[in-house]
């Protein structure tokens, strides 16, 4: 039976890839990936390596969840070691809990190798930092996911009234009612966000706005992209750096 390591591939920039991530890719007699790993990182593979992609498509899965497990599993059975390759780190938001559990019922062994995740990373490419001395305290990463008119929503909407950055990942396609929650829960129409798309690639673009004018700014950027709202927003006047 095969050792799986649950790894992180990095926000998209290569060179985001951990050291530790690279040695398991080089060594890998299966690569199993998803469209957020960035697909250079393949070409570090050994020769005879076996690709399987189990895409997922912004937060929605084309491939069922319990499917991508039973693949892992399965790969696992057939060979000795088995690279589990998930965009940013495997822990946030990429479900890897769930694929850990699932190889830990079949006692088959695994190794979580976290990676940079894009929730502070995008960010930081766009000369946002997600903290800030005298500006924000914490900062939060939440699922945009979940569309915030939604009753049995279990996002703690009222706790957003503070400056505390927050980040929401998947979200924007929900974006005008996320903007719309937070200027409903005490936010002013005025205060600062960015969207960011594609962060740390050679394609990222950013657009800043308010709560009420992102919606419009931000129409046409493609995913993947996260939502950064709070005042460490502004810094990116001062500390913008990565131009493409
Ligand atoms: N595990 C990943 C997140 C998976 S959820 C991580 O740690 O980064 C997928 C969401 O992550 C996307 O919908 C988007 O909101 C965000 N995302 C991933 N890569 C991104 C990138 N390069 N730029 C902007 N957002 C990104």
């Amino acid at each position: 039976m095969g050792m799986v390591y649950l790894t992180g591939a990095g926000p998209g920039d290569m060179e985001l890839l951990t050291l530790k991530a690279l040695r398991v890719v080089k060594m890998a007699d299966v690569i199993i990936y998803d469209r957020l790993a960035n697909p250079d990182i393949l070409k570090e593979a050994k020769n005879g390596c076996a690709f399987v992609y189990v895409g997922k498509e912004d937060g929605r899965h084309i491939m069922p969840q319990d499917q991508i497990n039973e693949v892992i599993y399965q790969n696992a059975l057939q060979h000795e070691t088995v690279v589990r390759l998930k965009g940013g780190d495997p822990f946030v938001f990429g479900r890897g809990g769930e694929e850990a559990a699932y190889l830990h019922e079949h006692n088959i062994t695994f190794e979580i190798i976290p990676g940079i995740t894009s929730a502070v990373s995008a960010p930081a490419y766009a000369g946002i930092p997600v903290t800030h001395r005298g500006i924000a305290v914490s900062f939060r990463v939440v699922t945009g996911h979940e569309a915030p008119d939604k009753q049995t929503s279990q996002i703690p909407w009222e706790n957003f009234k503070t400056d505390d950055t927050i980040v929401f990942l998947m979200g924007l396609h929900n974006l005008d009612k996320i903007s719309q929650k937070l200027i409903e829960v005490g936010k002013a129409p005025t205060y600062p966000c960015a969207v960011i798309s594609k962060g740390t690639t050679t394609e990222q673009r950013v657009v800043v706005g308010t709560l009420e004018t992102i919606v419009e700014r931000a129409q046409d950027m493609p995913t993947p992209a996260l939502i950064v709202v709070g005042k460490v927003v502004e810094l990116r006047e001062q500390l913008a750096w990565f131009h493409t």
